[in-house]
């Protein structure tokens, strides 16, 4: 369930004043960091991105409302490496600066990748943690000491017992996808984790929805956040052209490989609602001769990430996905979803027509329907505030309720037009939250601080020193818990 804004003010969170940014250059980021942008060649900010990072190069907290698909890695991950880069500290034995929870292995390890990416000349350490693994290197690495820690809550909690990972010098806590984590049972974990937090810190906290547990939980860890949404309910159905093709059961695997074999399918992610039907498609594909995956929960974290990296690398044409297997994946250049079997639960239609059209680009997502799923294709239609047109070739058959329009004077029929609903893109809405809040990283007031960056300036001064404990971070979140 979302909330809006008026129930998030009176839940006490705060709000800030919009902050827009149109261009990376206007951030004045450092001259390492600019270079790995360039050579990504982004230039120009993501809504998310753009509200995001001013306020968090400020050190203020933020409470994003966010998919994966709409920039939200390089919304934390560029403030995280602008503030280490400045503070140019070694990194500590077993004494992460940045902590970044991620519900998953693949999304930890696409957070890694971000990093990696983005501050390739910038010279911070970094690792990973997360289960399923030995946890031998993950040691090793920890000992060396690393400046950004990308954790799943399982492994995290056990190196802690175990005294290989101490948050005492923790300056910088990501939670990522907040939701999922709830969903995924790891309140618990979290609440151990969020207890091993110092109080003087930066929270960015990310989550696709917003529900009240989220701003339970939101409230426990952020200090006057600054509010950014950019996921009203449609917004990723806008960009993405969608089709419901009438289709019985028996009819589906066919005319998903007759689908899967026109030119315009470059790489593809099926969803089944079932495990077994992921694999009986991906078999039946792979017959066909088409190379596929599949991915859900009864794979070993290994065989999931093998049949990722095929996929990313274009080794194979089709990722056959149950829901749970395929949220936070994000491959660039997915030019079709298929939803095989239509979702039980909307909201899931909406993740899964995210995987393509992400960052910018279009796609296209086709939808089964047999008779039976009529009600659940109604109660996505609902949610998404949009009829889903119906592909001429695949009509909802004659006598059936409800059939296709005609227009009354050809009598030719029509596609429904998706009624667009309020444009989307990014709000921040703001009341309070005052740049000189307790949690802004700011120290003392450097001479040297130019205007449009005074604060961030302010920060690095405050912030030197070299020492863990004397960073300039927040001041302290007494008075809140
Ligand atoms: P994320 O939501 O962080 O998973 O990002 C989704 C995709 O968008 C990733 O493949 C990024 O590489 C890409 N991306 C993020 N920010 C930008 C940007 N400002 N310009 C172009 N691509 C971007």
């Amino acid at each position: 369930m979302q909330i809006s804004g008026r129930q998030l003010r009176s839940a006490g969170l705060q709000f800030a004043v919009e902050i827009l940014l149109k261009t990376f250059a206007e951030l004045d980021l450092p001259e390492p960091i600019q270079r790995a942008l360039a050579e990504e060649n982004y230039q120009i900010p993501t809504p998310i991105q753009a509200q995001t990072i001013p306020a968090a190069i400020e050190g203020r907290d933020v409470l994003g409302c966010a998919q994966t698909g709409t920039g939200k890695t390089a919304a934390f991950a560029l403030p995280i490496l602008d503030y280490l880069y400045h503070q140019n500290r070694k990194a500590r034995r077993n004494h992460p600066n940045a902590l970044i929870l991620a519900p998953t292995r693949e999304l930890a390890i696409q957070i890694g990748d971000s990093f990696k990416t983005y501050g390739r000349h910038a010279k911070l350490q970094q690792t990973l943690v997360y289960g399923g693994v030995g946890q031998g290197n993950q040691v090793k690495a920890m000992e060396k000491g690393v400046h950004i820690l990308i954790a799943t809550p399982g492994r995290l909690l056990d190196l802690m017992n175990q005294g290989v990972i101490k948050l005492s010098q923790l300056e910088i806590f990501v939670l990522d996808e907040a939701d999922r984590m709830m969903d995924m049972g790891f309140l618990p974990d979290l609440k151990r984790i969020i207890s091993q937090l110092p109080e003087k810190r930066q929270s960015l906290f990310f989550s696709a929805t917003i529900a009240p547990n989220i701003v339970q939980l939101a409230k426990k860890l952020l200090y006057k956040p600054i509010n950014v949404n950019v996921t009203p309910k449609t917004r990723s159905v806008d960009r993405i052209e969608q089709r419901v093709l009438f289709v019985e059961k028996s009819k589906k695997q066919k005319t998903l490989e007759h689908l899967i074999d026109d030119d315009s399918v470059g790489r593809a992610i099926v969803f089944t609602r079932t495990k077994r039907m992921a694999n009986t498609v991906s078999s039946r594909l792979g017959k066909a001769g088409v190379k596929s995956a599949a991915i859900h929960g009864n794979k070993s974290q290994n065989a999931r990430q093998r049949a990722l990296d095929a996929f990313r690398k274009n080794h194979l044409k089709v990722l056959v996905a149950t829901d749970v297997a395929a949220r936070g994946i994000d491959i660039d250049g997915v030019t079709h979803v298929f939803n095989y079997d239509l979702p039980n639960e909307p909201e899931s239609y909406v993740h899964r027509i995210g995987r393509t059209g992400r960052a910018g680009a279009e796609g296209v997502a086709i939808s089964f329907c047999t008779s039976e799923d009529r009600g659940d294709l109604k109660a996505i239609e609902k949610l998404i505030d949009q009829k889903v047109p119906v592909d001429p070739d695949y009509p909802m058959p004659a006598g059936s309720e409800s059939p296709p329009r005609r227009n009354p004077s050809t009598g030719s029929r029509r596609r429904p037009r998706p009624q667009r609903s309020a444009p989307h893109g990014a709000k921040t809405s703001g009341s309070g939250g005052s740049r000189s809040n307790k949690s802004s990283r700011s120290g003392s007031t450097s001479p040297n601080s130019s205007g449009k960056n005074s604060g961030r300036s302010r920060r690095r001064r405050g912030g030197g020193g070299g020492s863990g404990g004397g960073s300039g971070r927040s001041q302290g979140n007494s008075g809140r818990r």
